[in-house]
């Protein structure tokens, strides 16, 4: 990592879903930068002490808090804790996150409503919380020239349709609106809302698409860069948009995906 432990010095940060994976990452590159960091994790406790301790060892600071993000007393808690540890909070990043994949007609209304209550409305109910906080405190200067970031981890597939994943898809493009709809509304109070819509990135949750030689080189004819992304090219990202350095970003999706979302099938020799 090549970051500033100062770059963020003094901030208190909160990932969801960070145990693993995006979040993970998310999570140790905002500490390297000098943030508080709370660590929400869904299921893997031993996971998340371990990012913890290692947080600790490098001489930062983390808690883990344990809290389902579609559950609104859970969340509530959660932010409760956090601003009980840390005193407040200045950068949400919400990036937990399912899929529950299914043909379309054959998807159910579990299916369905899992994942809309995860990716969407646990996105909402974080944001909400953290809005709460950013207006109570309003702006430190010596902290931040923003009252507060929020960082909404959303998918190439907020504007690329997807067949079989039509619950994953909706709620991606969800938070594309949800983020500027809030976004909007907020900036007038120095409050920052932005997502990262990441490409194909070797986590956990698609092992299927780039674990086997045959399955990555199809995935890698929809990836112009010819490399499948990795979790450091979305927590760089992150950094960026919760730093000061993108003071007058709002409202935008950051693309971080070898150029997916150019749409490679049409080019005329590639
Ligand atoms: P991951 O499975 O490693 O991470 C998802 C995390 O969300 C896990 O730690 C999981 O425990 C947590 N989670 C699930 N349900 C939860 C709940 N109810 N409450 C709290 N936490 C919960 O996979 P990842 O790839 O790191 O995914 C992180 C985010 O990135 C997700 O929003 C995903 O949609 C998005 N994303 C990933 C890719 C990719 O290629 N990996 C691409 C685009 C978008």
């Amino acid at each position: 990592m090549s970051y500033s432990p100062y770059l963020l010095k003094g901030q208190k940060a909160l990932v969801t879903g960070a145990s693993s994976g995006i979040g993970e990452a998310i999570a140790r590159h905002l500490a390297a930068s000098g943030a508080a960091v709370a660590i929400n994790y869904h299921s893997e406790a031993e996971e998340a002490q371990k990012i913890v301790d290692d947080i600790k060892v490098a001489n930062g600071e983390a808690i883990s808090i344990q809290a389902d993000v579609s559950k609104e007393d859970q969340v509530k808690a959660m932010f409760s804790q956090t601003l009980k540890q840390f005193g407040t909070i200045d950068i949400l990043v919400n990036n937990a996150g399912l899929q529950k994949d299914s043909p379309f007609i054959e998807m159910s209304l579990d299916q369905w409503n899992a994942v809309i209550g995860v990716n969407l409305t646990g996105q909402f109910l974080c944001a909400r919380e953290a809005a709460k906080e950013f207006l109570r405190r309003g702006v430190k200067p010596d902290i931040s020239c923003a009252a507060g970031k929020i960082i909404c981890i959303s998918s190439v597939h907020e504007i690329i349709p997807w067949a079989g994943h039509v619950n994953y898809a909706t709620s991606k493009g969800g938070i594309n609106m949800m983020m500027r709809s809030i976004a909007q509304e907020l900036a007038p109070h120095k409050i920052r809302v932005n997502s990262i819509a990441p490409g194909a990135i070797k986590t956990p949750i698609n092992k299927s698409a780039w674990e086997t030689p045959e399955a990555e080189a199809k995935l890698l004819k929809l990836i112009p860069a010819k490399r499948v992304g990795n979790v450091e090219d979305i927590a760089k990202a992150a950094v960026w948009l919760a730093s000061d350095d993108s003071d007058y970003v709002n409202g935008e999706t950051l693309f971080v995906d070898g150029g997916m979302t150019l749409y490679p099938g049409f080019t005329q020799n590639g």
